[in-house]
C-alpha cells in the first residue's frame, strides 16, 4: 500500500501511452498487495477465501504486469487475449476453491499457483524481447522486474519447498520477502523510469526558447565544448553562422510588439526548415541567432547563410493584408577546434556588423 502511495507521488508521464502503462503499473502494486493480504484470512478462519483470494490476486498481477508492458510500447490488447485473460482466472479460481474445499496437498496448490503466475510473466518477458531496438531506462526496469518475479519462481519455490517442509508460518515469510523484493525492484525502477523521462522534459524545456521554440543561450553553453572535443576528435571543422533581423526595432515600433514577436517566430520557422540534423538554431537574445554548424567548412557555412538570407528575404511578414519586408544580416566563421570558440563568435559577430553597415540584407564571411 506505501508502495501504491508512493508510486501517486510521482509525477506522471507526458506521453499518453506511458502515463496508461503507469496506472496498470500501481494496479500491479495494488494486486500484488491483495495477493499478500490474502494470506491472512486463514488466520481469521476464512481458509477458502484466503486460498481463492491469494491466487486470483497474484494472477491478476502478472497479467497487470504483461498489460503494463503492452502499454509502455503504446498498443492494444487484442480481444482474444483479454478473453483468454479472463478465462485464465475463472480457472484459477475454481481449481484453488476446489483444491481448497477438499484440503488437497498444499504443494499440489504451491505448483499450480506458480505455473498459472509463470503464464503472464512469461509472455511479458517475450513481449519485451520481440520489441527489440534500443532499450530506454523504463524498458530495463520492466525487463528487471519480470525477471525478478521469473526468478522468484525458478529459484526461490523449491528453495521454499525444500527448507520449509511445510511450515505454515516460515512459509508464509518466505513468501512475504519474496514479494517484497518484486514489489521494492519494481517501486524503485517505477520511480527511476519516471524521473528519468522527468529529467528528460526537464532538460529540453531548459533549453528551450519558449517564443520561438529553437535553442536558447543554456543550450549554447552546454553544447559547444562538446561540438569543440568531438570535431578535434574526429578532425572535423565547425562553422558558425550569426544572424541578426534587420530593422527590428521598426517592426515593432509601427506594427506593435505582438507583430514583432510574429516576426521573431517566421524567421525561426524559416531557418529551422533549412537546417540539418546537426545543425543547431540558438536564440541568443532579442532577435540575434547563431547556427551551429558541425562537419561544415567555411565555403559552405557561406552557401548556407547564402541561402537563408534568401529564404528569408522571399517570405515577408503579413499584418493585416500588408506585406512587411524582414530581412537579415549575417557573419559567417569557421572556428578552428583547438582555437578559442569566443574569439570565432567575436569574429562572426563583427562581420554581422560589417553586413549591416555595408547596408543590411547580406551574407559577411571572415576567418577567425
Ligand atoms: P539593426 O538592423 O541594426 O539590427 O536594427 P534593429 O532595430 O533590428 O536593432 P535594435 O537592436 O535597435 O532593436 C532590437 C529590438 O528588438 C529592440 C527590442 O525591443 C526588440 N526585442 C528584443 N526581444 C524581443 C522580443 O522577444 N519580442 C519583440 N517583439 N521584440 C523584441
Ligand atoms: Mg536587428
Ligand atoms: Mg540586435
Amino acid at each position: 500500500m506505501v508502495g501504491m502511495l508512493f508510486t501517486f507521488m510521482l509525477p506522471m508521464p507526458s506521453q499518453k501511452h506511458k502515463a496508461r502503462s503507469a496506472f496498470f503499473a500501481r494496479l500491479f502494486l495494488l494486486t500484488m498487495w491483495a495477493g499478500q493480504a490474502s494470506l491472512t484470512l486463514p488466520y481469521f478462519d476464512h481458509h477458502i477465501a484466503g486460498t481463492v483470494g491469494h491466487a486470483f490476486f497474484i494472477t491478476l498481477s502478472g497479467y497487470l504486469l504483461f498489460i503494463t508492458v503492452v502499454k509502455r510500447y503504446g498498443h492494444a490488447l487484442l480481444r482474444k487475449t483479454r478473453l483468454k485473460i479472463v478465462i485464465h482466472l475463472l480457472i484459477i479460481v475454481l481449481l484453488s476453491s476446489f483444491t481448497s474445499a477438499y484440503d488437497i496437498n498444499s504443494l499440489v496448490c504451491d505448483v499450480m499457483l506458480l505455473a498459472s503466475v509463470a503464464i503472464p510473466l512469461l509472455l511479458a518477458f517475450r513481449y519485451i524481447k520481440l520489441q527489440g531496438g534500443e532499450r530506454n531506462p523504463g524498458d530495463r526496469v520492466l525487463m528487471a522486474v519480470v525477471l525478478a518475479a521469473l526468478s522468484v519462481i525458478v529459484a526461490g519455490a523449491p528453495l521454499y519447498w525444500m527448507l520449509f517442509e511445510q511450515n505454515g508460518l516460515q512459509q508464509s515469510l518466505v513468501s512475504f520477502g519474496l514479494h517484497m523484493v518484486m514489489m521494492l525492484t519494481f517501486m524503485l525502477g517505477f520511480a527511476v523510469s519516471i524521473l528519468h523521462s522527468l529529467v528528460n522534459r526537464l532538460k529540453y524545456k531548459i533549453y528551450q526558447d519558449p517564443l520561438t521554440g529553437c535553442k536558447n543561450r543554456h543550450f549554447f553553453y552546454e553544447i559547444v565544448p562538446k561540438l569543440l572535443a568531438h570535431a578535434k576528435r574526429n578532425d572535423e571543422r565547425l562553422s558558425v553562422v550569426i544572424c541578426d533581423i534587420d530593422h527590428f526595432k521598426s517592426i515593432n515600433d509601427k506594427y506593435g510588439h505582438m507583430n514583432g514577436d510574429r516576426a521573431l517566430q517566421q524567421f525561426a520557422k524559416t531557418v529551422s526548415a533549412e537546417l540539418r540534423d546537426e545543425d543547431s538554431l540558438i536564440r541568443m537574445g532579442g532577435e540575434e541567432f547563431l547556427i551551429l554548424s558541425p562537419k561544415s567548412d567555411v565555403k559552405q557555412a557561406e552557401a548556407f547563410a547564402e541561402r537563408l538570407r534568401s529564404k528569408i528575404e522571399a517570405k515577408p511578414l503579413t499584418v493585416a493584408d500588408t506585406n512587411i519586408s524582414l530581412t537579415a544580416s549575417f557573419g559567417v566563421v569557421e572556428v578552428h577546434s583547438n582555437s578559442d570558440i569566443y574569439h570565432g563568435l567575436k569574429a562572426a559577430d563583427s562581420a554581422m556588423y560589417k553586413a549591416k553597415s555595408a547596408g543590411r540584407n547580406q551574407v559577411i564571411t571572415v576567418n577567425a
